[in-house]
């Protein structure tokens, strides 16, 4: 992948973009740039690997649904993460030529990525990138949601045969909407994408 080519596209389109070598130096960051705010945090294996939920947690309020209070329900974790100040998100899929995508079943998740926040991260490994748009596509459909629905144990095929998506009709579906921001949204202040040079998430 092209990861000069795709930071380039990305602020052409308006993005902030940064670029860390490593999961550490990306979590130091974010740990330096986000101080007593709330935040809201969407599910996201690259953002727990990373260890971002200790370091933010200590001085800001932090929403998500993984790391909520005993007692919370998940439905009031996603309204108070929907409303922060703050909004982390990973992604699906970031096309070279710049489109961002990400596919959800709740929503929640990618609701946040388009309303309301005063600043947006999206944080991913450079794994995540993608060609173009049709190969970012493929990719959020073929790789990432297969591995979530077996992450999730999902009785869908591709959680059962982990190799693509087959457009299920199962109840257990987890792909239900696709989101492309072609360029940050109105609705939020400021939309970064922090780029990392290592092999995160799906
Ligand atoms: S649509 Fe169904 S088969 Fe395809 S990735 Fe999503 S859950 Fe799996």
């Amino acid at each position: 992948m092209n990861v000069a080519k795709t930071m380039e596209n990305l602020k052409k389109r308006g993005f902030t973009v940064s670029y860390f070598d490593t999961a550490a130096q990306a979590a130091d960051y974010l740990d330096r740039s986000i101080d007593s705010q709330s935040v809201g945090v969407g599910g996201s294996v690259t953002l727990r690997d990373m260890g971002v939920y200790e370091k933010l947690a200590a001085h800001n309020e932090v929403f998500w649904q993984w790391y909520a209070p005993e007692g919370t329900s998940q439905e009031e974790t996603y309204r108070k993460a929907e409303r922060a100040d703050v909004y982390l998100s990973s992604v699906n899929a970031i096309a070279e030529t710049g489109e961002i995508l990400n596919i959800d079943g709740t929503g929640n998740r990618v609701a946040a990525t388009l309303y309301g926040h005063k600043k947006l991260y999206l944080v991913t490994g450079i794994n995540k990138i993608a060609a173009d748009y049709d190969a970012a596509l493929w990719r959020a459909r073929n790789i990432a949601s297969p591995k979530n629905a077996q992450r999730l144990q999902k009785k869908t095929p591709c959680a059962l045969r982990g190799d693509k998506c087959y457009d299920c009709s199962s109840p257990d579906r987890i792909c239900r909407g696709l989101v492309v921001l072609w360029e940050p949204v109105k609705g939020i202040g400021e939309t970064e994408v922090v780029l990392i040079g290592e092999t995160l998430g799906y």
